[in-house]
């Protein structure tokens, strides 16, 4: 019994419920007061190895997260892809939080399946496959421009070249250009590394990730920048 999945995941919400919920009575009496005032809107992957709340340490009411499948961001009114489009205007409109932050990772098994193509997904994958068309045209541009590299390597820099490109597509959202021009909002673009459980952070001048230190000081530049 005590291997088994479900059995398990209930002893630790009552290993939760026991020590975590009654140490923070005062946090969770707030939140349950009808607080919810999260600092950020998280767009990660769906991948069960990078939890945004575990990674950034953060607190029950922090974070307003938004998980799919290698942490896209289709453009505005884009087909059925509307669950990004509704978390996104609610996060800035209705909870008014200031940052966004887009959070790809290494070895991510959704940009792994672009590999294989969505015409070959669509066979068993439907769904997934047409999730994953809006960003197969990444995958064409990286692999043209990396003849020589392995699927890791590849899989690895797709990582990289992908959130750039999903900030892009966060400015075809009328809600997040109405608070851009109205200082409300501020974007950021990360990668987690599954190897090291380093954050990179994309900057925009200079075009490449760098890691930083709590301060937002850089600590390492990422010699891999994104290819344009
Ligand atoms: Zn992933």
């Amino acid at each position: 019994m005590r291997n088994d999945p479900v059995q398990r995941l209930l002893l630790g919400h009552e290993s939760f419920k026991r020590d975590y919920f009654s140490s923070e009575a005062e946090l969770f009496a707030t939140l349950a007061g009808g607080v919810h005032e999260p600092k950020a809107l998280v767009i990660s992957c769906c991948d069960a190895r990078v939890v945004p709340d575990v990674i950034l340490q953060a607190e029950p009411g922090d974070l307003f997260v938004m998980r799919n499948i290698a942490a896209l961001v289709p453009p505005y009114g884009k087909g059925h892809h509307r669950a990004v489009g509704a978390a996104v205007e609610y996060a800035i409109m209705g909870l008014k939080v200031r940052h966004v932050i887009v959070c790809g990772h290494t070895m991510c098994g959704g940009l792994r399946a672009l590999a294989d193509g969505p015409v070959k997904l669509a066979a068993h994958m439907p769904s997934l496959a047409e999730w994953l068309a809006d960003a197969d045209h990444l995958y064409n541009r990286v692999r043209t421009s990396m003849k020589d590299a392995s699927d890791d390597e590849l899989v690895s820099h797709l990582a990289y070249e992908s959130v750039p490109v999903q900030l892009e597509n966060l400015l075809t959202y009328p809600a997040v250009t109405w608070a851009l021009e109205r200082d409300r909002i501020e974007l950021h673009g990360w990668v987690y590394d599954l190897k090291n459980g380093a954050l990179k952070a994309y900057e925009p001048e200079s075009n490449a990730f760098i890691e930083l230190d709590a301060t937002g000081r850089p600590t390492v530049e990422f010699s891999v920048s994104p290819v344009r």
